[in-house]
């Protein structure tokens, strides 16, 4: 039977629920016990691909091909495992598995209800994740704050499984604690109250998770342990760390794994966070910089302008840089400024590498394309990510082969030179908006041309890589585009697609269709990225 893990999070978002949720995990697994997780994200979106990119984060996509929310890349990094789609879960997702087995009369004709038929199907997922994955525990991430309206049903899910299965589930409470800079000191009745509203919903937690910038002191975990209900060693310290990778070491010391094993009476079976630790303390060791680019776009939100959300990609530039023991600076430039100002590129040469990450829509790829074409001619280190290879396939076309009106049809409908066009299939799906769930979604093969930086960095002839587009390259250009220099380095033998391409005589430009970043793991760059770091340090050491 598997035990379940309930974390929910208190006082407002973005303190770390889902790191911390990976880290219970990472910490249950070193002590020898099978773990999965499942995020919950309380939107009525089915997916995350239909999802504000800008309001909720980057869309992370399973091998499977769903698109779901980035704590599922969190835990992928941190446990080490591929997921599926049975690890993720909306609102949309639960209540369109209700209506459909209401329209096949699964509920055997009875009215069905939102009280107990919804939280009952949440808990008839969960089960069947566990029956799947046969895993000791099941982590569940509650997306959203407690006592918001749209999370309850979530938490009511929580309750009965807990009423079904008393000795089975624990709940975390991941809270937050301000120290406000006019009183300079830590506040703990915010979370008092996150507290209360998880009583409300009729759910006790086990375990307090303090998050804050500061250590939590006695008074204030006594304080805590009197006005939660919560015995004072299950009040632990969760101060802001360095980086993500050193909270399950802090969890671990404070006893976290213990505590919960102690609360289903259970022995661990090891402890094997040795590598782990090594590993942060690799990160400490990296102190010798190297400046990475990412050319993209930025986004107003009110009065704040937010960069593009690529978590995975920023986590796979560190995970690269740290297997060379340098410390990653990673600086967003705005493609926008090169369009305005083409002496606006000569920034390019302060960095060491440079890549273009995917994306969607016209704005910004004029300045990515001249950005690629400067990449190109003063040979800095380029790597291309999927918008970035179709981008890197145009800039070519036009500047090397001379078909000066290439473009993609993203872009430009009816442009002249279509060496991008929207893939077979897709054409349709778009004339009848039907959107959601329906682009090139998750793991395709690929097979390698030898003598290939490709080839060489995955030492390999196939591999497999997760994806996320509508539009490809045009098999019609492949004749010119290679006769002119570029190489074909990747192909999907089923549907005969490029999916890398390469230049020689270049310190290092790969461009592939597919994200590479959502495979990097932190002990296991990603064969392209640690390349492409690779080849970044070679030139900063030559040039300096
Ligand atoms: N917009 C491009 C396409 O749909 C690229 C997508 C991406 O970068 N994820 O093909």
């Amino acid at each position: 039977m598997a035990k379940y893990i309930f974390v929910a999070g208190g006082v407002m978002s973005g303190i770390g629920k889902g790191i911390s949720t990976a880290s219970i995990g990472k910490i249950l697994k070193a002590k020898g016990f099978k773990v999965s997780a499942i995020k919950i994200d309380p939107y009525i979106n089915v997916d995350a691909g239909t999802m504000n990119p800008v309001e909720h984060g980057e869309v992370f996509v399973t091998d499977d091909g769903l698109e779901c929310d980035q704590d599922v890349g969190n835990y992928e990094r941190f446990l080490d495992l591929s997921l599926t789609e049975d690890n993720y879960l909306t609102t949309g997702r639960v209540y369109q598995t209700v209506i459909q087995k209401e329209r096949n009369l699964e509920y055997n004709g009875r009215c069905v209800e939102v009280v107990p038929d919804i939280p009952n199907e949440v808990i008839n997922k969960i089960e069947t994740l566990a029956e799947k994955t046969r895993a000791d525990f099941i982590l569940i991430e509650i997306g959203g704050t407690v006592g918001e309206y749209q999370n309850l049903l979530f938490l009511e899910a929580a309750r009965l499984l807990k009423l079904k299965n008393p000795k089975g589930v624990v709940f975390v409470l991941v809270s937050y604690l301000p120290v406000p800079g006019m009183l300079g000191e830590m506040k703990t009745k915010p979370t008092q109250m996150a507290s209360r509203l998880l009583n409300e919903a009729g759910i006790q937690p086990d375990i307090i998770l303090a998050r804050s910038s500061h250590l939590l002191d006695e008074p204030r975990k006594r304080k805590l342990s009197i006005f939660c209900n919560v015995a004072p060693e299950d009040v632990i310290s969760a101060v802001d760390a360095k980086s993500i990778y050193e909270v399950p070491v802090v969890y671990a010391e404070a006893k976290l794994g213990n505590r919960i094993l102690e609360k289903f009476e259970m022995d661990p079976k090891k402890n094997e966070m040795a590598m782990w630790e090594e590993f942060t303390k690799k990160i400490e060791k990296s102190t010798d910089p190297i400046q990475i680019g990412i050319v993209g776009k930025y986004f107003e939100s009110g009065k704040f302008t937010l960069m593009d959300s690529y978590i995975s990609v920023i986590e796979s530039i560190k995970h690269a840089c740290w297997h060379y023991e340098r410390a990653p600076e990673i600086t967003w430039l705005s493609a926008e400024k090169y369009e305005e100002n083409a002496k606006n590129l000569e920034e390019l040469k302060q960095y060491d590498g440079i890549i273009v990450p995917g994306g969607f829509g016209n704005r910004g790829t004029e300045g990515k394309i001249k950005a690629i074409k400067f990449l190109r001619e003063n040979k800095i280190p380029f790597f291309g990510l999927c918008l970035g290879m179709q981008l890197a396939t145009i800039e070519f076309a036009r500047n090397v082969c001379g078909l000066k009106n290439a473009s993609s049809t993203e872009f430009d409908p009816n442009c002249q030179e279509p060496v991008i066009d929207v893939m077979a299939g897709q054409k349709d799906l778009i004339k009848e908006k039907k959107y959601g769930g329906t682009m090139r979604l998750g793991a395709y093969n690929c097979d390698l041309k030898a003598d290939t930086r490709a080839f060489n960095a995955y030492k390999g002839k196939t591999i497999s890589e997760r994806h996320r587009h509508r539009y490809e390259l045009n098999n019609k250009y492949r004749p010119v585009l290679e006769k002119k220099g570029l190489v074909l380095a990747g192909i999907n033998p089923e549907n005969d697609l490029v999916e890398i391409v390469e230049l020689k005589d270049h310190p290092f430009f790969v461009a592939v269709q597919f994200h590479p970043e959502f495979k990097s793991r932190p002990l296991i760059p990603h064969p392209l990225f640690r390349e492409f770091v690779g080849a970044a340090i070679e030139s900063r050491t030559r040039l300096r």
